[in-house]
Formats: structure tokens, sequence, C-alpha cells
């Protein structure tokens, strides 16, 4: 469970049964799941995806800093994995990015090389928001 707990970030949803209906088991699908470089050697990669089948997630959406850990994850179990690219190659690109160009060259080979459900979960403050990098990621 420990590897499970490296591995989940934080948010699992949980779907509600509907008002007026008897609780019943629904599938699970989280929403914000990482698999970054520092986590590949604890859980390899067919360890990380049997943690996920155990969980009994049905879909996931995962992102990772850099993009491989998601490729990764894709590769084994395209049935569970929905593909979402972030702007970080590393953890420190998390507070510099916004200022970093070399990003947009990052994210337009992502791009075109393989196919994302989303762009996030990446981090903006305030005015960052209108910087180049910022906006030509946008
Ligand atoms: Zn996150």
């Amino acid at each position: 469970m420990r590897a499970a707990l490296i591995l989940t970030a934080a948010l699992t949803i949980l779907a509600a049964p509907a008002p007026g209906h008897a609780a019943e088991i629904l599938p699970v699908f989280d929403a914000h799941l990482h698999y970054s470089h520092d986590a590949w050697a604890p859980v390899p990669p067919e360890r990380a995806v049997q943690i996920l089948r155990q969980a009994g997630l049905k879909r996931a959406m995962i992102s990772s800093s850099d993009d491989e850990g998601t490729q990764k994850l894709y590769a084994l179990a395209p049935d569970i994995v929905i593909p979402v690219l972030r702007p970080y190659r590393k953890r420190s690109d998390v507070s510099t990015w916004v200022r970093d160009e070399t990003v947009l060259t990052y994210l337009s080979e992502r791009l075109a090389k393989y196919r994302y459900a989303a762009i996030g979960e990446f981090h903006v403050y305030g005015a960052d928001a209108d910087l180049p990098v910022v906006r030509g990621m946008v």
C-alpha cells in the first residue's frame, strides 16, 4: 500500500449513487494521478499497473514529470490510462516553467508524438498567467 501512496497523488473520485437510487457499486475513476521520474525505480511500471488494477480503477487521468512515466503506463494499460501532458520535465520545473521557453518545444514535441486528453496539471499564479510561455502553451 505504501507504493500506492507514492503513486497516487491525492484525488480519487468515487461516484456517488444518484439521488433516489439504492447504493450500488460504481466504477472508480481517478482524475489526478502522477507517475513521475522518481517513482519509476521504487514502483516499476508493471507494478504500478498492477496496483491500479488491484485498486479496481476503471480509468485514470495520469500525468508525469517527465512525460515518459505517463507513456510507460499507457503502453501497459491503455484500457485504464488516459494520458495527460504536463509542462514539467522534472519536479523543479514546477517553479520555473512559466519563464522557460524550452517548455514550449518540449510540449510541441510530445503533442506531435502522442495523443492526450488534457494538458495539466500545472501551477501558475497571478500575472504569470500572461507570460509568453503560459500563453504559448494555451
Ligand atoms: Zn498533482
